[in-house]
């Protein structure tokens, strides 16, 4: 019987590079889609012939910017995908997407074609900090792309960066008053990092102190109207995002485009892979449950324990610690709010 494989599509283009950005992205005004297409179509046929014909629970275009992507070659890509695996009849096709490349006509030709989530790169609600981030839009335009989201009843999610240079605590209450306003159903919120290899690397910026950084962590749990589900993530129940739940469970998935990683298994043997061919090498069971470990139990849910995960854990340690992690339904182990906080240490002490 074939295992089911998730499938994340990499889009390496965006129309500027942001500031702090190190994602595997370049800009590129006019990018030379159709061979784009034939490459990531010439991936899923070699994957079809490795895999056979897999049974597909989501797919995620993820980027750079998915949403520059010409809808038809969405359209062949998602056709290629139908054609050679069998996809879940309730398959979640997420789309990421930069507020100002996206008009109402190319949204509902994106919706037609397949997609039927958005998740939608906002980052900020203050046009000033958008400037400073880089960003190509401004925050009525993301408004104005959450609007013809909902009106075409697609789930839609946005992201946002806190910790900005001389952002406050305050700003961050602000922002998720707002998010709680517009209505959104799930945001991911994420800390900035400043990465050396980016122009904010090369910069003298003034930071929030590690201490404001924490409080804003504490202050986006208790404003949010949604419930934090994961480290980043939050959402009212059942708008969660099932392709990175599936990830962070340690389910199978392809990746899929130049730098795209991914976790095969075949032939009961775990696979680290990248692309179609930057790497494809064989791991152990056991180093393939400390991923599952780390994934899992930054999820609220925790982390399945099955026999590769029971094999590498102290036990010891999780009955001497009730109040850093305890056991919940569906034999699953999960942290309790302190030991989410301490996560980092609590992961050296837990693997044997
Ligand atoms: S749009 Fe996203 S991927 Fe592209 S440069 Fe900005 S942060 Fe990076």
């Amino acid at each position: 019987m074939n295992t089911d494989h998730n499938i994340y599509i990499h889009v390496p283009f965006c129309v500027a590079k942001c500031r702090y950005c190190a994602f595997f992205s370049h800009a590129c005004a006019n990018p030379d889609w159709e061979k784009y297409e034939n490459n990531i179509i010439s991936e899923i046929n070699f994957w079809e012939k490795m895999l056979g014909k897999i049974c597909v629970p989501t797919i995620f275009f993820g980027g750079g910017t998915p949403s520059l992507m010409p809808v038809k070659t969405f359209d062949k890509i998602i056709t290629t995908i139908k054609n050679k695996f069998n996809i879940y009849e309730n398959c979640e096709i997420t789309l990421e997407a930069n507020p100002g490349t996206l008009d109402k006509q190319t949204l509902t030709d994106f919706h037609n074609a397949g997609a039927n989530r958005l998740s939608i790169g906002i980052q900020s609600f203050d046009d000033e900090k958008l400037k400073l981030l880089g960003r190509i839009h401004n925050s009525a335009q993301a408004i104005n792309l959450l609007d013809n989201a909902n009106k075409l009843n697609l789930r839609v999610s946005a992201d946002f960066i806190y910790g900005l240079p001389n952002e406050t605590v305050s700003d961050v209450i602000k922002t998720c008053k707002k998010i709680n306003e517009i209505g959104l159903k799930h945001c991911s919120m994420y800390e900035l990092t400043i990465e050396p290899s980016t122009p904010f690397g090369k910069m003298n910026l003034h930071m929030p102190s590690n201490e404001e950084m924490a409080n804003m962590y504490i202050a986006i749990k208790d404003t949010l109207d949604l419930a934090r589900y994961e480290v980043s993530n939050y959402a009212i129940h059942g708008e969660e995002c099932r392709h990175n739940q599936n990830i962070w469970d340690g389910e199978p998935y392809i990746g899929v485009g130049q730098g795209a990683a991914g976790r095969i298994f075949m032939n009961n043997t775990w696979y680290e892979q990248k692309g179609a061919n930057e790497k494809f090498e064989k791991i152990s069971n056991s180093e393939r449950a400390i991923e599952k470990l780390i994934t899992g139990l930054r999820q609220v849910r925790g982390v399945i324990i099955d026999t590769d995960i029971k094999d590498i854990i102290n036990q010891d340690f999780i009955t001497k610690h009730p109040d850093l992690l305890h056991m919940i339904e569906n034999n699953r182990l999960a942290t309790t709010e302190k030991g989410m906080l301490l996560l980092d240490d609590l992961l050296l002490n837990l693997v044997k």
